[in-house]
């Protein structure tokens, strides 16, 4: 986006968040009139196209709903089935549907959407670049996916590769990031990160943002640096590529640029020898102004530490989005993470809420059991409510519900402004009681406080449901990290216990009463090697996910995702007694 574009991004935001309701109905009106001939409404709209009739008959579905009438479109019969307009591909979801990867149909208009979109998206914090007077290039870590070839010879791939290989964004990239698309489309990420941080080091002087799709990427990339700086220093004074790398296009794009820059070796040599990586980001690249990476929902639990290397850089979420739909944006950039809300913009889609009873929360009250299930348009939500997000688009899902929570925060115009709760899925569970997402991660909060005084850091947890006796029990795995400058601390188990029961005590009361019961048995926590999530997550884009697109499981399922983390277990370490 070129910086004078931003102002027309701006007002267009103003525009659209006005008219939010007048929108709402033209963009249903719109999908209906094209795709209420096809084989999946005609059964429930007999051909019409009124909002009512939408509203009375089509029902809310999930994947496993529509996957039939997608599979057969994956299988070569023709899109009518489900959509008006041809499909031209897949987006692959990292959400799995039976240990698949989702499937969602695309058409050409998607594509276009997104540019809109990206447009938005942007404008707010390219503004605060030019009320800064800083101007120059993005260092943003992209990772493309590689596709894969449906029966129907329609190619399929996830929503972040397809937005790198439109021609708009191609035309972007060197004037706007340090990446060329060679390293994005490179299919080793190792490879593809390590010449991605190579690019970014020659250009240092002239970046302004580092970042990636979501901060655990973010993250990932410091830390490889941490374990390659040296060799890419070297590669730097020398002015060639190490051979370690071997990707062919990779290395022709390094011969464009690379030629031996002694001098900015050395400086790079100083900053990374240095024994604190305290504020490291602001150090190796000193124009830079934010760091970007979604930092909301399951990538909060990163943002502590990301600020430890940002050096005091706003973290910047600027989107909420899925394959299903573009969703939000944030028009307030520069707030802190955990205040960051999505303003809703209503031409992207017809979005529906779906009220969410929020257990924990005696404050919000619901009324009737009718209302309660009623969908909610999207100017009709109501401030500090949380509702599941159902979605209908152009390209054949008809209120479908994404399975996000989101609470209202507030309203910009007439649009509304949500904060992302949680995956609806994301549930631990052994008995009847459910932990959520945002349970665990507040039981975690707790429990890490007092990892403090002995110099250890929690970097990384997830957390497993282990029924394979009974009763069944919470597992979490955690990877530790000593503070800097306190090496070779011993962990205390004493301590590790506590932390087990800190974590109890701070879940829900249908698990206390449970464990008080015996019906769930004494909490664990794994702790497992350094490195072992790195496994985890190379595990997770070997089976296909893009590093862009990597979100790690908040709860583990897979068998051998368990044996990954398992197998790199240093101490286990159980509950004492009954929190209630
Ligand atoms: P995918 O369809 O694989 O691209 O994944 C989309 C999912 O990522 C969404 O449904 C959310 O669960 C999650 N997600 C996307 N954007 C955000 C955000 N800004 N904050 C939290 N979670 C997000």
């Amino acid at each position: 986006m070129a910086t004078n574009e931003y102002e027309g991004g701006l007002k267009m935001i103003e525009e659209l968040t006005t008219n939010a309701e007048q929108i709402q109905d033209e963009v249903l009106r719109e999908i209906l009139s094209r795709n209420a001939g096809t084989e999946y409404l005609r059964g429930f709209l007999h051909g019409q196209t009124d909002k009512q009739l939408f509203k009375k008959n089509v029902p809310i579905v999930t994947y496993e709903d529509l996957k039939p009438y997608i599979d057969r479109i994956v299988n070569g019969e023709t899109s009518d089935i489900l959509l008006a307009e041809p499909t031209t591909g897949f987006f692959l979801s990292s959400g799995t549907s039976g240990g698949q990867p989702k499937l969602m149909p695309v058409t050409a208009q998607v594509a276009k959407k997104w540019e809109l979109f990206r447009g938005l998206y942007e404008s707010p914090v390219i503004k605060y670049l030019v009320d800064i007077n800083q101007a120059g290039k993005r260092m943003e870590l992209m990772f493309a996916r590689p596709e894969v070839e449906t029966p129907s010879g329609l190619m399929a791939t996830s929503v972040t590769t397809s937005i790198f290989k439109g021609s708009g964004f191609r035309a972007s990239l060197p004037k706007l990031y340090t990446s060329p698309s060679e390293t994005i489309f490179c299919p080793d990420p190792n490879q593809s990160l390590y010449c991605q941080l190579l690019f970014g080091l020659i250009q240092r002087e002239e970046v302004v943002m580092i970042g990636s799709f979501f901060a655990s990427t973010v993250l990932r990339a410091i830390k490889f640096l941490e374990n390659h700086w040296q060799e890419l220093r070297y590669d730097i004074k020398t002015g060639r590529l190490s051979h370690q790398i071997t990707d062919s296009r990779c290395r022709n794009a390094a011969s464009l640029v690379m030629k031996p820059n002694p001098e900015q070796a050395d400086l790079i040599e100083n900053i990374c020898n240095c024994k604190s990586w305290d504020g490291i980001i602001r150090k190796l690249w000193p124009k830079a102004r934010y760091i970007a990476g979604i930092c909301t929902g399951v990538m909060r639990q990163y943002t502590a530490e990301l600020e430890f290397y940002s050096g005091g850089l706003p973290l910047v979420s600027s989107l909420y989005a899925s394959s299903e739909a573009f969703c939000g944006i944030n028009i307030e950039p520069l707030c802190k993470p955990s205040d960051v809300s999505y303003t809703f913009l209503p031409n992207m889609a017809y979005f529906e809420f779906l009220p969410v009873k929020n257990e924990r929360d005696e404050s919000i009250e619901m009324k009737s059991n009718d209302e309660d299930t009623e969908l909610v348009d999207l100017v009709n939500v109501k401030p500090g409510r949380c509702y599941e997000l159902v979605v209908t688009n152009s390209t054949g899902l008809y209120r479908y519900k994404v399975g996000d929570v989101l609470m209202v925060s507030g309203f910009h115009n007439n649009a509304p402004q949500f904060q992302f709760v949680e995956r609806k899925s994301v549930v631990l569970s052994v008995d009847m009681e459910k932990t959520s997402e945002t349970d665990l991660f507040k039981a975690v909060t707790e429990a890490k406080a007092l990892l403090n005084p002995l110099g250890f850091i929690l970097t990384e947890y997830t957390s497993y449901a282990d029924t394979s006796s009974v009763p069944g029990h919470y597992v979490l795995f955690w990877e530790l990290k000593e503070k800097e400058g306190e090496h070779c601390k011993e962990l205390d188990p004493k301590i590790m216990v506590e932390c087990c029961f800190k974590i109890e005590e701070s879940l829900h009361y249908t698990y206390k009463i449970y464990r008080k019961r015996n019906i769930i048995a004494a909490l664990e926590i794994r702790v497992v090697k350094q490195g072992s999530f790195e496994a985890l997550m190379d595990y997770c884009v070997s089976k296909g996910t893009s590093l862009s697109q990597y979100k790690k499981p908040s709860c583990i399922k897979s068998e051998e995702a368990l044996n990954i983390l398992d197998s790199r277990v240093t101490g286990k370490y159980f509950s004492p007694k009954s929190p209630l």
